[in-house]
């Protein structure tokens, strides 16, 4: 991998341990989520490692359903946001499972499927960003049992404060969804993400819908398992120099030298998903060692301080994140300093980043 200028290492054995430890907590169904290139993991290599542990996995769109679909995996895709009528064919061709959240594409999918069609209802319990409302949910579920094509396995919400420390909503959207859920035998009932699966076992239901924490991040303070971080994103060093004292560092300059200062451009920027607003603020380790990043991020590179005595040269290993040596800079860390949630770093991670998979 050193051939190529930055790289992540995905460890799918991580990824299908903590599947598995989440099974194992909750007891039910597995709903693995792996929309955003399966939060920038790689979704057919991730896809393929759970096929033994997920029940089904869910996407956010038609086209990423399509293309796991195409990536070789049999179980249920559901796709968990609504889809326009013009992707029914695709809907039908690929067997993804739709999710529901109106009548118009209900009932226009009736009318065209040519066989019994498995979907999920979508119910808006308070994250007002999807689904049908709560208080229409009871007519909106006897209505869509008149469509003959229509088979509803599934009834599903999704939960919006499920991470904050207060579940005072999350207790008002659970007891808004289990109103509804009376004559649900026989179906699915899915409403907990990462942090109610781990925070809110009333939550669990019939099965879990966990994005993040498959990936081994938190996404809260709660840790009733052990889970591990699947990836490390690793660069390395492409020049290293001597700076005097006053002298700046990269766009602007915004950096100087309080003093004769050794420094190390690693090859990394924005342009790879690296977070500009690390600039000055960010750090990252060599030889075991942390180093904070100087100046601005720049869309290619960036530079880091070194200490006096470190032994570096051109073509040394370079982590942002995961761990080298003792050391460890976790995507929460690159989260807080940029100003944003571990969701947003993993998913921006760019496609000039390579992979390597290693179990
Ligand atoms: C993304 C998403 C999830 C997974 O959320 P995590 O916080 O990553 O576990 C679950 N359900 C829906 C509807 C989602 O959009």
């Amino acid at each position: 991998m050193h051939y190529f200028r930055t790289y992540t290492e995905i460890n799918l054995g991580a990824i299908r341990r903590n599947a598995e430890a989440i099974k194992a907590y909750t007891g039910k169904q597995l709903i693995a989520v792996v929309k955003a290139d399966a939060y920038g993991h790689g979704m057919g290599p991730v896809a393929e490692t759970l096929h033994t542990v997920a029940d089904m996995f869910a996407v956010a769109t038609v086209g990423e359903g399509v293309e796991l679909r195409q990536s070789g995996v049999q179980k249920p895709i559901l796709i968990l946001f609504s889809s326009l009528p013009e992707q029914i064919a695709q809907i039908l061709e690929h067997r993804l499972t739709p999710t529901i959240g109106n009548w118009e594409f209900a009932s226009r999918l009736n009318e065209v499927a040519p066989r019994t069609l498995n979907i999920h209802v979508n119910i808006n319990t308070g994250m007002n960003r999807s689904g049908v409302r709560w208080t229409e949910a009871a007519a909106f579920l006897n209505r869509i049992k008149t469509l003959q094509r229509l088979e509803i396995e599934g009834i599903f919400t999704h939960l919006a404060t499920a991470d904050e420390a207060d579940k005072s909503f999350v207790s008002v959207q659970l007891e808004r969804f289990s109103s509804l859920l009376a004559n649900t035998d026989g179906k699915i009932v899915h409403a907990a993400n990462s942090a109610a699966t781990l925070a809110v076992p009333e939550s669990h239901f019939d099965a879990v819908r966990p994005g993040l924490s498959l990936y081994g991040i938190y996404p809260a303070s709660e840790k009733p398992i052990a889970l591990e971080p699947a990836l490390t994103w690793k660069t390395w060093i492409g020049w290293v120099g001597s700076i005097s004292e006053g002298e700046g560092v990269s766009y602007g300059l915004t950096y100087k030298a309080a003093r004769q200062t050794r420094v190390a451009m690693v090859q990394v920027g924005y342009g790879d998903g690296y977070p500009r607003a690390l600039s000055g603020v960010g750090e990252v380790l060599i030889s075991g060692m942390r180093c904070r990043i100087i100046g601005r991020v720049c869309m290619d590179v960036s530079v880091v301080e070194l200490s006096d005595n470190a032994n570096v040269s051109v073509g040394d290993e370079v982590v942002l994140i995961g761990k080298q040596g003792e050391a460890e800079i976790t995507v929460d860390e690159v989260a807080h300093g940029a100003g944003t949630i571990s969701y947003e770093i993993l998913t921006q991670i760019g496609p000039r980043v390579k992979r390597a998979f290693n179990y």
